[in-house]
């Protein structure tokens, strides 16, 4: 055995994560780019300050409080029994993989698709297929469920709006999945589901239908909250009950807990700003089409656009204009996050200019 003891399949491997450099214009981690009001900052500093004179006492474990808060703030009569919460739907998802994912099981989505899907299916030792998305980065039905007739995977992992191309989920996709899964169970990934377009209703209304689903959601996006790390998800309470075999206990601080609780009352102001970023994605949309660019149809809080013979030089030359966005996705499309009027300007300016030493 070499040192240190590492599992043989993480040998070599470098630890996920995005480049966090210090430029001025971050727009690569799909971030809401307003940080809370002094109103909200004064509120979720009491609250957390009466959270701290109890911090020589384990939190409670069920959260309760924030369990009933995050299904009053979900409405579609969910109840708090079908409300799981943690460190971020990252590990959330963890959480679902290591108890319906495991050793001889298997874990499917279809790619592009969110990179830390297969990483997660690794840590809980699960065997992960990856079908393919169209060129349009839509799931092809009947392809879609011939490879879930094919795997029996008992989960699948359907992001909605996908990450890194942005694109929606019909509710008949959602429906055929749940059907066609039978005894695994679906996981839409609605991390951007505030951000969608109209048109397209949350796999939420579909829960009374489908025993099999799960609807994740987080407050890192367009509740503009992703330092705190609370994402949670809706399903049926045996869905719940089961998560509880694998979570750490206590595993939501009563810092944690304190803080999305606070935040949680102050929902339409920590929201306010999604209808602003919504047009201001379509507006980007618009002007990348206009400069002759591909860009895939967006229902997120960012635009993956290409495809550039070197993507990566594309990605340094608006690094070295003070813009960060993400080189991801197919090879030859990038990513950026709809970020203040001012950063999108910063960031069509050094395109632009990119573009144009580039021809
Ligand atoms: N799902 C998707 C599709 C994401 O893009 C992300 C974050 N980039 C997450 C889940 C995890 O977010 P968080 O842990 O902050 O809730």
């Amino acid at each position: 055995m070499s040192w240190p003891p590492l599992r043989e399949e993480l040998r070599g491997i470098a630890p996920y994560g995005a480049p966090q450099l210090d430029v001025p214009v971050q727009l690569n981690v799909n971030e809401n780019p307003y940080g809370p009001s002094p109103r909200v900052v004064a509120d979720i500093a009491t609250a957390v300050a009466e959270a701290a004179g109890t911090l020589h006492r384990y939190p409670d474990r069920e959260f309760t409080e924030l369990r009933a808060a995050l299904a009053d703030y979900l409405g579609h009569d969910v109840s708090p029994e079908q409300v799981w919460a943690a460190n971020g739907s990252n590990e959330i998802m963890l959480q679902l993989l290591q108890a319906f994912g495991g050793p001889g099981r298997t874990a499917l989505s279809f790619a592009p698709t969110y990179s830390m899907y297969p990483e997660y299916a690794r840590d809980a030792m699960t065997t992960w297929v990856a079908g393919r998305r169209e060129s349009d980065f839509s799931l092809d039905l009947d392809a879609a469920r011939a490879l879930v007739r094919e795997h029996r995977p008992s989960v699948v992992l359907l992001p909605s709006p996908n990450n890194p191309t942005g694109t929606a989920l019909p509710a008949e996709a959602v429906t055929a999945l749940c059907e066609e899964t039978g005894d695994g169970v679906v996981v839409v990934d609605e991390a951007y589901g505030e951000f969608r377009r109209a048109g397209t209703p949350s796999a939420l209304e579909l829960l009374p239908r489908h025993r099999n689903l799960v609807v994740t959601r987080t407050m890192s996006k367009a509740f503009a909250l992703a330092g705190a790390r609370l994402g949670y998800l809706a399903a049926a309470p045996e869905i719940c009950d089961a998560i509880r075999v694998v979570r750490l206990p206590y595993h939501l601080s009563a810092i944690t807990q304190a803080t999305a609780l606070a935040a949680l009352r102050h929902a339409p102001e920590l929201l306010g700003r999604v209808e602003e970023l919504r047009g201001r994605r379509d507006e980007t949309v618009r002007w990348l089409r206009e400069q002759g660019l591909e860009v895939a149809d967006s229902d997120a809080n960012f635009v993956l656009f290409g495809r550039f013979a070197d993507r990566h030089a594309v990605w340094q030359g608006l690094v070295d204009r003070g813009v960060l966005v993400r080189e991801t996705g197919p090879d030859g499309w990038l990513r950026v996050s709809i970020g203040t009027a001012e950063e999108m300007t910063a960031f069509t300016d050094a395109l632009t200019e990119v573009m144009e030493e580039q021809r």
